[in-house]
């Protein structure tokens, strides 16, 4: 299959006609590649069990991680769960469109092949011109996971959704870059109060001040390396989002962090490994060894999260052997960027005690 790749950043009277193509595509079962403001997707229509299952083969991506179902209106919605709780409609009306998931109980029409075989399914309304059209043009909800092979990070952009997934796919829609960089929050409404069962943009702090009662994390996805717990999200059992090289986290107070990472990365380069180091802004001048990179700066962690999966990418053709990164607060926002950054890792961190 050769796959068709389409600019659609500018306007003109040519985009009706690439958003009917594309619409076409997912109506006759097809596979579309597109722009969300989190990561680019990679759509189906989400009531066929056969169009679903090409999404698994082109990802390669295991058969019982669901796929989240992305829809234009909340009509849509009211069709493909069984109920939407009093504290999902609070979180509809304040976060949708926008990066936030949210779990329900499914309606029959939504297919075992698209919800790993749960009862449950996942629905968001993503907040980003090309989704939306898109959507809206296919008419169907249209099941979306992150358009990268399975274990890769997440695209932010076209040309990585390209490097992952050409020839299998019918067509990418490049819209540019992304907006958020990191996948949307996941929250499951089948319980109360409700549960977070993937940190993202849409922060435990924000839904506990929006629901008026303390909204927690799955536990699973904290105490993952301590305990036997398995994550609610099935996604997020599997080691993703990683990079080819070895990746470690180490966390600290401020200088003492950034010295100890050019302390080993200094060290690994001696026995003539490629090191790699991913900072922030405020402490790029701590670092001298191998290959920096400058994710954002900790004053605005937006910048960050939005960097952060086109590193690890670069790193990959940089082939270098070591990579340490910087630590992240698990408060608001930075929790999200923790999370991936430990699962890229596969959990491998150092936590400096205070001194
Ligand atoms: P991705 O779109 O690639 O970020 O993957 C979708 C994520 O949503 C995976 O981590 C899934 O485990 C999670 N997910 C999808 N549907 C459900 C569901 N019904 N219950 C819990 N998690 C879900
Ligand atoms: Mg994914």
């Amino acid at each position: 299959m050769k796959t068709k790749i389409i600019s659609i950043t500018e306007g003109g009277k040519e985009q009706d006609k690439i958003y009917q193509e594309a619409a076409e595509i997912i109506k006759q079962g097809g596979l579309v590649a597109f722009p969300t403001e989190t990561v680019y997707g990679l759509g189906a229509n989400g009531l066929e069990e056969a169009a679903a299952a090409k999404i698994y083969a082109a990802k390669g991506r295991p058969s019982d991680n669901p796929l989240i179902l992305h829809i234009a209106e909340v009509k849509q919605l009211e069709r493909i769960v069984k109920q939407i709780p009093d504290a999902a409609k609070k979180m509809i009306q304040n976060y949708w469109p926008g990066p936030l998931t949210l779990v329900f109980e499914k309606a029959d029409c939504v297919p075992y092949g698209t919800t790993g075989g749960l009862e449950t399914v996942a629905v968001r309304m993503p907040n980003h011109i090309v989704a939306k059209r898109l959507i809206q043009e296919s008419d169907v909800p249209i099941a979306a996971p992150s358009a990268n092979l399975s274990g890769r990070p997440s695209p932010t952009k076209a040309s990585h959704v390209a490097e992952d997934l050409l020839d299998k796919i019918d067509l990418i829609l490049d819209g540019g870059s992304v907006g958020i960089g990191l996948e949307s929050t996941i929250v499951d409404v089948t319980v109360t109060p409700p549960v977070i069962l993937r940190p993202g943009y849409i922060t435990k702090e924000m839904l506990t001040e929006l629901l008026q009662e303390e909204i927690s994390v799955d536990p699973a996805l904290i105490q993952e390396t301590e305990t036997n717990l398995k994550p609610k999200a099935p996604g997020m059992k599997y080691r993703h989002y990683a990079p080819k090289a070895e990746l470690i986290i180490v966390e600290g107070s401020s200088y003492q962090m950034a010295r100890k990472i050019e302390e080993l990365a200094a060290k690994q380069a001696a026995q003539g490994k490629q090191v790699g180091i991913i900072g922030t802004k405020e402490f790029q001048n701590e670092y001298r060894t191998g290959f920096i990179k400058i994710i954002g700066t900790r004053a605005q962690e937006e910048t960050i999260a939005k960097n952060l999966y086109r590193i690890l990418r670069e790193f990959d053709e940089s082939q270098v052997d070591i990579i340490y990164s910087e630590g992240f607060s698990s408060e608001h926002f930075g929790q999200a960027i923790m999370n991936r950054l430990l699962k890229a890792a596969g959990n491998k961190r150092i936590v400096l005690s205070e001194q």
